[in-house]
């Protein structure tokens, strides 16, 4: 199990140490941080002097009393715990970012295969152009469409340089699956899932799957999310009614129109 450090302390590194910093700073640290975002020895020196200013103990870690004296916000859902937790799922995820249509899907690379439950072969030429089999996209390797696959290499390179404990926990449940949509009520959808044409990927950590329709998320996969948003990815735990599937991640409506428009589809 992978765990989320919850403190700040020497060796703590990003934002959330720069705002530490910053708010050290306005309270008179002595000579004044670089906001670098490093818990080191000066930072560490800062929040000993602040602690003992405020009758705390001044062990140099910042948890809850010092993070309260400060005035820094308690780390959200996505902090502390295991990335394997279950978490609510907040309301702004997502943002600018709608679920690929089927009309969009249909319109820009048409019918990929035969409508069926099961993962089908696709025999669509023109996806089948598209289609990567087997790459390697850092965590793990996927079948899928060539700009989707390309954008998952950029994502998870980011999630390494940044949350190195997060990359070592991704796995996938798969990219390429011809199919039609599951659904959770045992109705029979008339739509193809969008991983007919490998722009959707599935993604376990620590080996989990996340349960669907029950509105929460695995904690890795709620600190995921905002790598796929920047790379224009939509993610699943946004299907409204009882769709919510927070281990899937696919092409944005508004990026598979963009690929288009810049010639991408063939
Ligand atoms: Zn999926």
């Amino acid at each position: 199990m992978a765990a989320v450090l919850q403190h700040l302390q020497r060796g703590s590194t990003g934002p959330a140490v720069s705002v530490l910093q910053q708010r050290l700073n306005e309270e008179g640290a002595t000579p004044p941080l670089e906001v670098d975002g490093i818990f080191g020895a000066k930072t560490e020196a800062a929040v000993k002097a602040f602690q003992s200013s405020q009758g705390l103990e001044p062990d140099g870690i910042v948890g809850p009393l010092t993070r309260a004296a400060l005035g820094i916000a308690e780390p959200g859902p996505e902090r502390g715990g295991n990335l394997t937790d279950l978490v609510p799922i907040p309301a702004d995820i997502n943002p600018g970012f709608t679920f690929c249509r089927q009309t969009t899907m249909l319109n820009t690379l048409g019918r990929p295969c035969t409508l069926s439950a099961d993962c089908t072969q696709v025999t669509n030429e023109r996806v089948l152009n598209l289609l990567v089999e087997n790459e390697d996209v850092g965590p793990f390797r996927v079948s899928g469409l060539g700009p989707a696959v390309e954008a998952l290499k950029r994502i998870f390179a980011e999630v390494q340089a940044q949350e190195p404990a997060l990359f070592a926990a991704l796995g996938t449940a798969g990219m390429l699956c011809c199919r039609r949509v599951r659904t959770t009520d045992g109705s029979i959808s008339p739509n193809f899932s969008n991983h007919s044409w490998g722009t959707a990927v599935d993604i376990k950590i620590d080996g989990q799957l996340d349960p669907r329709n029950d509105g929460q998320a695995l904690r890795g996969l709620l600190m995921l999310h905002p790598f796929f948003n920047r790379e224009g990815f939509f993610w699943g735990a946004g299907f409204g009614g009882t769709s919510e599937d927070s281990m899937h991640f696919e092409a944005a409506d508004e990026l598979v129109r963009d690929w288009q428009q810049q010639g991408l589809l063939g």
